[in-house]
């Protein structure tokens, strides 16, 4: 999600330019007041990600964003007005195919929703987002996706549990407020990363209470941790009295040497022969320290031992090698 002030138009496309650069995949960008719809082309033309428009209350300014090319709006419409209004916006999004994504979390509930269950459970979450969908379903419009937060990841995982077994729609996952750099990382990793595991999940957002480019490597992180990621995958030991090199130093040149790397494989660097080897099997690539040096594996073939100062470049030369072989 875009941080820049509405009405600094450079400053939200540079951030979105810097997002898109990162690995961020779909944008979204608060459409606060009439001036910042044009914040939509924008950012679109800048960078070309898709792009959801962040709607609250006003029906007016859905309609303007999807007219300004918007590739998806989010906005509940049970907070936007009328029956008339929620038929307008279904009707603009339905003829530009522009899905619709509602948005319910705890402090969000409807009154009526609230006062059944007491309080909001995740049955009160999951009847919210489907209350907001039957409004979008009584104009025919169905290209809906949902997404049902909560700062309490226990509760957030059961609501999606449930709106997963109670309806088909898409599911964009999230910990809302889940607070800052690393206890947010940490209860989206438990949230978004244990849901995507069971199978829930379609788009996720990782929330931080820091600038948005962390929340993009943070997604990416819990991506690769449950094998859903690009790229490389680096695993590294924990390190033990039997540990001969620098392998925390190592393990983190590894790890900002593959950032980019687009290569599906896993990289092992590991601390020592005792179980170094074993892992680095598994991997399509790894090392196993030594005293002062490593021994590289590829494929579960031992290649080559090299000191200490040439692991990252031969551990590199392996991945080169593997890119030719795929390329091939
Ligand atoms: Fe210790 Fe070797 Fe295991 Fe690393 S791989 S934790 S150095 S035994």
């Amino acid at each position: 999600m875009l941080s820049a002030p509405s009405a600094d138009r450079e400053g939200n496309v540079r951030q979105a330019l810097e997002l898109a650069d990162a690995g961020c995949e779909i944008l979204r960008v608060a459409i606060p007041d009439k001036d910042s719809v044009a914040l939509i082309p924008a950012i679109k033309e800048a960078c070309g990600l898709p792009l959801v428009a962040d709607i609250h209350f006003d029906y007016r300014l859905a309609l303007e964003s999807a007219a300004a090319g918007a590739d998806k709006i989010r906005v509940n419409p049970g907070n936007i007005g009328d029956g008339n209004r929620v038929r307008q916006v279904a009707e603009a999004c339905r003829t530009r195919a522009i899905p619709i994504r509602i948005g319910v979390n705890s402090g969000s509930l409807e009154k009526h929703i609230l006062e059944k269950h007491g309080h909001p459970t995740p049955q009160a979450l999951v009847d919210s987002a489907l209350y907001h969908a039957s409004l979008l379903e009584q104009c025919d419009f169905t290209d809906i996706v949902l997404s049902i937060k909560s700062s309490d990841v226990g509760v957030m995982m059961a609501a999606y549990r449930l709106a997963a077994a109670q309806c088909d729609y898409p599911l964009h996952l999230g910990v809302t407020e889940a607070g800052t750099r690393r206890i947010g990382l940490i209860k989206s990793a438990v949230g978004i990363g244990g849901l995507l595991l069971e199978g829930i999940g379609d788009t996720v957002r990782v929330s931080l209470t820091a600038p948005p480019v962390e929340e993009i490597a943070a997604a990416r992180d819990i991506l690769r941790a449950v094998g859903r990621g690009r790229g490389a995958t680096v695993i590294s030991c924990p390190t033990c009295g039997r540990t001969k090199i620098d392998l925390m130093g190592l393990a983190e040149r590894v790890e900002d040497a593959l950032e980019r790397c687009e290569l599906p494989i896993t990289v092992a660097v590991m601390g020592c022969a005792v179980n170094g080897p074993g892992e680095a099997r598994e991997a399509d690539i790894g090392v196993a320290g030594g005293d002062g040096c490593g021994l590289i594996f590829a494929r579960g073939e031992v290649l080559r031992k090299v000191p200490f100062d040439k692991i990252l470049d031969a551990l590199l030369e392996e991945v080169e090698k593997l890119r030719e072989e795929r390329n091939a």
